[in-house]
């Protein structure tokens, strides 16, 4: 990773870089994924580029196959972490961006949430 890649100043970087203490749900080169602090569901972990991108709104072209793979790798550890299988199980990838959007932690997470549907009336 380049130097520029890491800002200090960021908690899910220190994070990533394991300064700061965490639920380890997934790690290699380029991604880090670990239980969120305040569980909004059963299953609730966030999934981060290891590298400072502050925003889905930061995202440039060269950044498409890391966002992929970590689309893609999203379901294995919702499996893993006791989502229920589709079609009855499943899960939901929210992503957070700006003020208006929700956005808290200004580095791109990925929030993979499961194991009920709390989002679902009835
Ligand atoms: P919101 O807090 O509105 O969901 P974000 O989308 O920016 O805003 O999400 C930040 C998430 O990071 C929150 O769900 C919060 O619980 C989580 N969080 C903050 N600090 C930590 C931490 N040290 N370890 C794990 N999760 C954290």
């Amino acid at each position: 990773m380049h130097n520029h890649d890491y800002d200090s100043s960021c908690i899910f970087c220190r994070i990533a870089k394991g300064e700061i203490p965490s639920r380890k749900v997934y790690e290699d080169e380029e991604v880090f994924a670990f239980h969120d602090i305040n569980p909004a569901a059963p299953v609730h972990f966030l999934m981060i580029p290891k590298k400072h991108i502050a925003s889905m709104a930061h995202l440039s072209a060269e950044d498409s196959p890391l966002l992929g793979r970590m689309m893609a790798l999203a379901p294995r550890l919702a499996l893993e972490q006791g989502c229920n299988p589709y079609p009855d199980g499943g899960f939901r990838i929210v992503v957070n961006t700006g003020a208006e959007g929700g956005q808290e932690v200004h580095h791109l997470h990925l929030h993979v949430m499961g194991g009920a549907r709390p989002w679902l009336k009835g």
